[in-house]
């Protein structure tokens, strides 16, 4: 690579930073919902627009057009807004949204992954990226506890506000992810099974949806206390609050999402020889986890992946991480499942089956 190209590389990543924090704008505002207008989605220039969000917001003057034009300049290069030249005079620019700025409009129940967007740029968490370095020399010093004192979940279980936009954030994120699930997997569907925990299930709404889909099966939503006391009622769905290192609900089969990433490799261990004490012979685990791949490479879901990753290192702990496939069959195997396989279901999740 030329001198130039490097420098020009090196002068971007360094700026990266700009990407993440335009886009935390962009849902701050309420730009996709405010451009999407019900479907049109058509191409509005930033000077409409700002007038759209002053009206929104009920502002005492016009949001600065020219500001909210570079915010939606660098987000087109990113894929999020497409730029649609205008062809009046002086020559103008519109933006309307892309299909992936599409993931951030309020669906019918007002989720979208907006909210994800909103809880990875909290205070508390910015934060906590400072003292990332803390994680590599030492990986018992959690970043988010040497900023805070307390662990991230303790954080947001004191937090009524940073609760709330969890819940919603994994919501957002996980609704149409199970959604689709639902579409290509039927492992909830088979015979004998009765009853399904959702460990870790937050809100619940990814264990309503299953219900819905499966309308004969009764659901226990099993998450720590102060989460269960704030989340809405579903019908079939039975609140339990409780500690999973301690112990999880019986049930015929187990469904847990994004729970295994964020612990280590022992407490992983802990939590699945929890889930097969609660299971019946060949019982199983439904985990959905983002799975690593063993080698690297610049492809959008690897670079995903591994984002994804230091946001668990920042936020979570030290040795909660993305895993590979093998060191998930690793870990199962340890916690006493004699089964195990992997299906690449979506670019993000991967469903692993831990079968007792
Ligand atoms: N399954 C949901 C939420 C994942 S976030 C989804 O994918 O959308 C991880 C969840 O684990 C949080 O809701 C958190 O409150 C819960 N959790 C953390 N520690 C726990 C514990 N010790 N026992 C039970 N649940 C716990």
């Amino acid at each position: 690579m030329e001198d130039k190209e490097a420098r020009l590389t090196m002068m971007h990543l360094a700026n990266l930073i700009s990407v993440p924090m335009a886009l935390h704008t962009a849902v701050k505002l309420d730009l996709p919902d405010l451009i999407w207008q019900g479907g049109a989605n058509l191409p509005i220039s930033p000077a409409q627009l700002a007038s759209l969000i002053r009206a929104k917001f009920s502002l005492a003057t016009e949001p600065d057009a020219v500001n909210l034009q570079r915010i939606l300049r660098l987000l087109a290069g990113h894929g999020v807004f497409e730029e649609v030249p205008d062809h009046g005079n002086p020559p103008a620019k519109a933006f309307r949204l892309t299909d992936v700025g599409r993931t951030l409009v309020s669906d019918d129940q007002g989720l979208s992954l907006g909210a994800y967007v909103l809880q990875h740029h909290q205070d508390a968490l910015v934060q906590a990226w400072t003292c990332l370095h803390e994680s590599v020399i030492d990986s018992s010093q959690e970043a988010f506890k040497k900023a805070h004192g307390v662990s991230a979940y303790e954080y947001y279980g004191k937090d009524s506000a940073c609760n709330s936009l969890m819940q919603r954030a994994m919501s957002g994120v996980s609704v149409p992810f199970v959604r689709a699930l639902l579409e290509s997997y039927d492992g909830f569907g088979s015979e004998g099974l009765k009853t399904v925990v959702d460990v870790g299930g937050s809100s619940g709404s990814c264990l309503a949806m299953i219900l819905q889909r499966y309308p004969g099966l009764q659901g226990i939503n099993f998450d720590l206390p102060e989460v269960v006391a704030d989340a809405p009622r579903y019908q079939g769905v039975t609140h339990m609050g409780g500690n999973m290192f301690e112990s999880v609900p019986a049930g015929d089969a187990i469904f847990m999402k994004w729970v295994l990433t964020t612990w280590s490799d022992d407490e992983c261990k802990k939590i699945l020889e929890n889930c097969q004490k609660a299971l019946p012979e060949k019982g199983k685990v439904i985990a959905c986890e983002p799975v690593v791949p063993e080698n690297t490479d610049n492809s959008e879901r690897t670079r995903a992946l591994l984002a994804g990753d230091i946001f668990v290192m920042a936020t979570y702990s030290a040795k909660g991480k993305h895993r590979t496939e093998s060191e998930y069959r690793n870990i199962g195997v340890a916690a006493g499942f004699t089964n195990f396989r992997a299906l690449y279901v979506d670019h993000f999740y991967t469903l692993l089956e831990f079968i007792k």
